[in-house]
């Protein structure tokens, strides 16, 4: 069972939009057209993760409940554009939702994420997917209850994409997965456009939010229980650089660092082409800071590094982790790479090994090269797909090779554990991170959820660690 924090939150920034969404929302409270429950998929990353949070907060405050199957009174899907497959599985699901409908024609289906933002999706969805009620963007997910009464009191298809953010929009409820942690975002989308990424044309230009509103809904959600932030942007390494008063990120994470009950910040996701020096001191002198490092690799081969737009080469990656670890002794490091990227040879591709081998990751996303039309490297000469899947089985292998060494180094040692949930296999374990963020499994009962417990890890395996509580064994 998941831990829910039962209470609306409501963030700092008001607007008069979110003061008229708000006023949505008590209308939508005593509707009786209004859905009583709700199914909600989220795919892709950790933005979708926060965003679908808010629509949950939306939903649940007008008094729908959350429920298990995509088969009820409203069924929403916040989708992900990052590669191929994710779309196909949404196109796939629609097929399914086709027939659902048939015998529940009351159902409304919504669409919403970043693959609302692409044109041929709009246009696909338009002309074979005739049963959605709803579609939006990722500009204006806060005008999701003004939507939703819309798609009430009409039969029609409701589409609202913008092409870019108006304002920042925020003071809406939102009901966050866990009530000990939380994510915020300290920023919205990016300015890199790296050749591959098909994030800054649906996610649009870098806006960061004011540090203050940040650090007023730090200190709401510790005064509420939460014990861990994560800080969420696509970039945060160039966090405030378009504010008026322009701040760093080492900055902000020294105002974080100050803010009482909060025991462990983390943040995500850094590109270094703008790690500062003063970021990796406010590493090594921020003891809440946890010691661990999201730092995309991409590619080791500097010719791929060029082609993909990152801004930097292998020496200077390694530089930066040679840094990290002499500032932050025993840092955790964990990356993204692709594999597949055009033109890829295997000169290339073992360059990436190379870099692997020498930082010793301790976990990765790893991804196959997926065209995104419209995105540069979509037009660039492809490599063929068994080669990529060959390369990319490789890769994993290496991974899981020092994923294992690295871990080994963990056993006997006691390390302090966020328990977050029941084990999803076994109802007697519970599954937390560690300050290196590293999975672990013990023995132990729900009420222990919630709470930092001392764990002495007893076994390994190359992705998490299994414990048993220190003073169990004592
Ligand atoms: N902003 C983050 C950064 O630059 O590190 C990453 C955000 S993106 C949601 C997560 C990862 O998806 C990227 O780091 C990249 O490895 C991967 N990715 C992005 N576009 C891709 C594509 N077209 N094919 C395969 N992987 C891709
Ligand atoms: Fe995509 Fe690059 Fe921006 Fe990350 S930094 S979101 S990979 S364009």
């Amino acid at each position: 069972m998941q831990a829910i924090n039962p209470r609306p939150l409501y963030e700092n920034e008001g607007t008069e939009q979110a003061a008229f969404q708000r006023a949505v929302i008590e209308q939508l409270k005593s509707d009786p057209r209004r859905p009583k429950s709700f199914y909600l998929s989220t795919m892709g990353c950790q933005m979708n993760a926060r965003d679908s949070e808010k629509l949950k907060g939306i939903l649940l405050s007008i008094g729908a409940r959350e429920v298990p199957e995509d088969q009820e009174d409203l069924v929403i899907y916040n989708t992900c554009c990052i590669r191929e497959n994710a779309e196909q599985k949404v196109y796939g699901r629609l097929g399914y939702l086709k027939s659902v409908k048939r015998k529940n024609p009351g159902m409304k289906i919504v669409l919403c994420g970043c693959m609302m933002q692409e044109d041929t999706v709009i246009e696909k969805i338009k002309k074979s997917y005739p049963e959605v009620d709803l579609i939006f963007g990722t500009y204006n997910l806060y005008r999701f209850p003004e939507l939703l009464q819309t798609v009430l009191e009409t039969k029609d298809q409701i589409i609202d994409i913008w092409d870019k953010q108006q304002e920042i929009v925020e003071d809406l409820p939102s009901v966050r997965k866990y009530s000990f942690k939380a994510s915020v975002n300290i920023m919205y989308g990016c300015d890199n456009f790296c050749t591959y990424c098909i994030v800054p044309y649906v996610r649009g230009r870098e806006r960061s939010r004011e540090p203050e509103n940040i650090v007023a809904e730090i200190k709401s959600l510790a005064e509420s229980g939460v014990k861990e932030i994560q800080l969420l942007g696509q970039n945060v390494n160039s966090y405030g650089k378009g504010l008026e008063n322009p701040i760093s990120f080492a900055k902000l994470l020294e105002m974080v660092h100050q803010i009482d009950g909060i025991e462990r910040i983390r943040f995500m996701t850094s590109h270094p082409k703008d790690l500062s020096d003063e970021l990796i001191e406010a590493m090594g002198k921020l003891p809440k800071v946890c010691p661990h490092f999201h730092l995309p690799l991409q590619s080791g081969s500097d010719r791929l590094l060029k082609a993909m737009n990152r801004h930097y080469d292998q020496e200077k990656y390694l530089n930066i982790v040679r840094k990290l670890k002499e500032t932050v002794p025993g840092i955790s490091l964990t990356t993204d790479i692709i594999v597949g990227f055009p033109t890829e040879t295997r000169e290339d591709f073992l360059e990436t090994l190379k870099v692997v081998r020498e930082v010793r990751f301790d976990g990765a996303f790893t991804f196959i090269y997926s065209p995104r039309i419209g995105t540069p490297a979509a037009r660039m000469q492809q490599v063929p797909e068994e080669e990529s899947k060959k390369n990319f089985a490789e890769l994993l292998k290496v991974l899981e090779e020092i994923g294992e060494e690295n871990n080994r180094q963990w056993l006997g040692r006691t390390v302090l554990v966020l328990a977050e949930e029941q084990s999803k296999n076994d109802s007697t374990m519970l599954s937390g991170r560690t300050p290196h963020n590293q999975l672990v499994h013990f023995v132990g009962g729900p009420r222990l959820i919630g709470q930092m417990v001392e764990v002495t890890i007893t076994e390994t395996t190359p992705f998490y660690l299994i414990g048993k509580q220190k003073n169990l064994l004592d």
